[in-house]
């Protein structure tokens, strides 16, 4: 069986972490080396490693990441001023901790194309 991830110890608030909103489908906690003046984290409450492998019956608790970071951009009144969602995944993707995560970037205009 696969090790607990530290997103799923966030999740069952085995290690503290700011969270910003949660739902019965997953978390949303901020970062804790923000890379912009709002940086978020969105979880699945369940540990999807990363979306390369989540597979058809996850179709749902993939919209609703997305539509709860859109919801928490519009509640906290940054989504006018825009925003970005992130998803690493894998070695070259950049991804270090293996449970799905949504990074929802805002605050500063953002450069394009990452690097
Ligand atoms: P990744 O590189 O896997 O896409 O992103 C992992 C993110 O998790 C990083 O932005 C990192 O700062 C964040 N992170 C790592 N450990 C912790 C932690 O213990 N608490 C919180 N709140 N964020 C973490």
């Amino acid at each position: 069986m696969a090790e607990t991830t530290l997103f799923e110890k966030i999740c069952a608030k085995e290690i503290p972490a700011a969270i910003v909103h949660e739902d019965d489908l997953c978390v949303c906690f901020k970062d804790i080396s923000p890379q912009a003046p709002i940086h978020y984290l969105v979880i699945p409450r369940k540990p999807i490693p990363r979306v390369g492998e989540a597979g058809p019956e996850d179709q749902s608790v993939l919209g609703h990441l997305l539509l709860t970071a859109s919801q928490i951009a519009k509640n906290e009144g940054f989504s006018d001023n825009g925003f970005r969602l992130v998803i690493n995944n894998g070695p070259d993707g950049g991804e270090a901790v293996p449970h799905l995560h949504v990074h929802l970037l805002a605050g500063r205009p953002l450069k394009w194309p990452p690097g």
